[in-house]
């Protein structure tokens, strides 16, 4: 009997232990939204619950001196494609932990969005297949995918997508192959929305852009590539509807290095970087994504890149972070991510320098955390 006692207690300790309580004590926070200086962080089992420069250490708690430090929200990448469960595990090395699919084959994307509580692989969102016209962008890819040929297709298509178990809706226009109309685009805007389900929509021209924003799309995925918007413009729809924008400027510096001559009738970098600014300045939230694995792009680093090019465009390093944490949790409403609050998450990046004064230093994660985890970095 004794020995079941002890027995029972001993596994009692185990599960205790097993529930990680640690703190970082002394550290330098950029929350989702601004800086806390010389602060501490309590981190039990999944979740933050404390937060406080005053925090007690009780003996026998693990502490990371946070010393020279600054801790983060993990980041999200806002526009990717995954054909692997090794591409979610590469991003979570990097501590990219939210990862938004924007059109793939829905049957393989059910088994990795399982993943969605292991350590070492980012959480997956995906929007199953994405809206295209019949042999339009988007069916070339050499894998079947449902198509409209016009506005009374949109409720089948969306109620597919809704037995899919998609996050959101992505839709296609593209007007160098075959495109949906912007009849179809509203339809299935609506449809989504009835579903409440956002809709978001690639685009390559601004007049497409505006067009969408127009019928209510909630957010698009590249930024166009053909003209320069007038801010008055701008203003106007920012004033009257909510939009995200993901411009995926290093997918459009590639895309644009990769088509040589031919890019000389669209926006030169300098343009493309004071569209993001112009967007920036009207208070559209700018989110960060890097549509890997177009043109080479990988799932983890590279969406460090995505961030220097935004720091290019002018925009400050507090508003740079807020692009691949907080904004992109409040866009797609991801719960309790994307800010480093008390009862979020623990999905925290302990950095070595200061990412808030230095953008580079984003390079430089010492220890990833998902739900309070640690991530195995090589
Ligand atoms: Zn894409």
């Amino acid at each position: 009997m004794k020995f079941l006692l002890i027995s029972i207690s001993f596994l009692f300790w185990i599960q205790l232990k097993a529930q990680d309580t640690f703190i970082i004590k002394d550290v330098k926070i950029f929350d989702g939204e601004e800086v806390l200086k010389n602060t501490s962080v309590k981190i039990e089992g999944d979740k933050i619950v404390a937060i406080d420069e005053g925090l007690q250490v009780d003996a026998g708690t693990q502490v990371i001196d946070g010393r020279g430090k600054t801790l983060i929200p993990a980041l999200s990448n806002a526009h990717v494609h995954v054909w692997s469960p090794l591409s979610l595990n590469q991003a979570a090395k990097a501590g990219v932990l939210n990862v938004m699919d924007m059109h793939g084959i829905e049957n393989f994307q059910q088994g990795m969005k399982k993943l969605k509580d292991s350590t070492n692989f980012a959480r997956y969102y995906v929007a199953g297949y994405a809206a295209t016209a019949p042999e339009g962008h988007g069916t070339q890819f050499g894998f079947p995918v449902p198509t409209l040929d016009g506005p009374e297709d949109a409720a089948e298509f969306v109620e597919g997508r809704v037995k899919s178990e998609v996050d959101y809706i992505k839709i296609i226009v593209e007007p160098y192959k075959n495109t949906l109309s912007h009849e179809t685009v509203a339809e299935i805007i609506k449809e989504a929305h009835n579903k409440g389900l956002k809709s978001v929509v690639h685009v390559s021209r601004l007049e497409d852009g505006l067009n969408v924003l127009e019928n209510n799309a909630n957010g698009l995925v590249h930024i166009w590539w053909d003209k320069t918007v007038d801010e008055e413009t701008l203003n106007r729809l920012s004033n009257t509807k909510r939009f995200f924008i993901i411009p995926t400027l290093l997918t459009t510096l590639k895309a644009f290095d990769n088509i040589g001559e031919a890019s000389k009738e669209f926006l030169t970098k300098k343009q493309l970087l004071s569209e993001v600014r112009k967007l920036h300045q009207a208070d559209i939230p700018i989110l960060a994504g890097t549509d890997p694995p177009n043109l080479g792009i990988n799932y983890g680093t590279d969406l460090y890149e995505e961030l220097f090019l935004f720091k290019e465009a002018g925009l400050s390093n507090l508003e740079i972070l807020k692009t691949a944490t907080s904004n992109i949790a409040d866009a797609f409403e991801l719960k309790k991510a994307g800010y480093i609050r008390k009862n979020y998450k623990a999905d925290l990046l302990l950095i070595n320098g200061d990412p808030t004064e230095n953008i580079e230093d984003i390079s430089n994660i010492e220890m990833i955390w998902k739900a309070g985890d640690q991530v195995e970095v090589d």
